[in-house]
């Protein structure tokens, strides 16, 4: 196995070759000291290295002299170049996974060629390192304790809106079950969109929610606006143009729950994990019951009455 024992073997230059297999190696989201000796180390004497796109990947390589081979593996050739990365790694070779930026599968392509590595029997090691979400939520100042990472929004407003809706409905199923602790939210945004996105938060959530926009993290221009989505929103527009990659928390929306929003809230929230996280009904419910900590019965129960009512209504 390739673990770094440093009791045993304090030269840590003196390793074993790595075992065959899957590496998913975090690298820099802007600082290049950020990357590992370990990665570097897994770049470095793996067999091949599969990036999102290899002209980004070269650029680090070349930084720091590494000359393995790359692969493209990007969100379009994926399932392809699993077949192809996955008989390499039968025989024997050791493949490294990179994305432009951060943890592959984070908002980037890898969960796939994960799930076709395990399926055909091979060993996945994760190779930690920088993530901008974890990286904003912990100099946040927002609960850290529990945390909801939803990726990117939908880039047309109509789609943000329903998807903030949906949103909103799951947090007031979980606020009046009273189950679990709220969490902050986070999302990944792009510059240009960034206004509006916090304008549907604003209207959907009031004035005073928390928000933090986390920009440009570890990199020359880094920044962190804090406060509530009025003021960070007059911040933001008195900018000339906004820029960079950003990272938007919000601090626990108030849900505003009430023992009959429940209800009409469970089909939407239903709906947005069955959406967002591409299960069946059946995986969604299981995982609603351990939000709310009702049974999936229960819930199973309240959403064929649900159904029964709104299709009798529509007669
Ligand atoms: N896999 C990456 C990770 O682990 O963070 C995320 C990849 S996702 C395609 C890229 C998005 O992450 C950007 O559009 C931005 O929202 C966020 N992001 C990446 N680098 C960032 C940085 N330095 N500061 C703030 N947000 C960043």
């Amino acid at each position: 196995m390739d673990r770094a024992d440093f009791s045993s073997n304090p030269d840590t230059t003196v390793r074993p070759p790595l075992a065959p297999g899957l590496y998913i190696v975090a690298t820099p989201i802007g600082n290049l000291e950020d990357i590992t000796l370990r990665a570097l180390r897994v770049l470095r004497s793996c067999d091949r290295i599969a990036c999102e796109d290899t002209r980004q990947t070269r650029k680090l390589l070349t930084h720091f002299d590494i000359h393995t081979p790359v692969a493209s593996c990007h969100e379009h050739n994926e399932r392809e170049r699993a077949d192809e990365l996955i008989a390499a790694m039968r025989g024997g070779q050791r493949v490294a996974l990179v994305s432009d930026a951060g943890i592959p599968g984070i908002s980037d392509p890898g969960a796939l060629l994960v799930r076709a590595a395990l399926n055909a029997g091979l060993r996945v090691y994760p190779i930690p390192g920088p993530s901008a979400a974890i990286s904003a939520l912990v100099a946040s100042g927002l609960p850290t304790h529990r945390f909801c990472f939803h990726g990117f929004l939908p880039e047309k407003s109509g789609a943000r809106r329903s998807a903030l809706d949906s949103i909103a409905s799951l947090l007031r199923v979980e606020a009046a079950t009273g189950q679990s602790a709220p969490a902050t939210l986070i999302f990944y945004e792009a510059p240009h969109r960034i206004l509006d996105t916090l304008l549907d938060m604003q209207n959907l959530w009031g004035d005073t929610l928390e928000v933090v926009v986390a920009r440009e993290l570890t990199k020359m221009h880094e920044e962190f606006l804090r406060g509530s989505v009025a003021t960070v929103l007059q911040q933001l527009a008195a900018q000339e143009r906004v820029r960079g990659e950003i990272t938007l928390l919000l601090s626990p929306p108030q849900a505003g729950a009430t023992a009959s929003s429940v209800s009409d809230d469970l089909l939407a929230a239903l709906a947005h994990l069955q959406s967002t996280e591409n299960i069946t009904e059946k995986d969604a419910l299981k995982q609603l019951a351990r939000h709310t900590g009702r049974s999936k019965s229960e819930l199973y129960r309240e959403v064929q009455r649900l159904r029964a009512s709104t299709a009798s209504r529509a007669k």
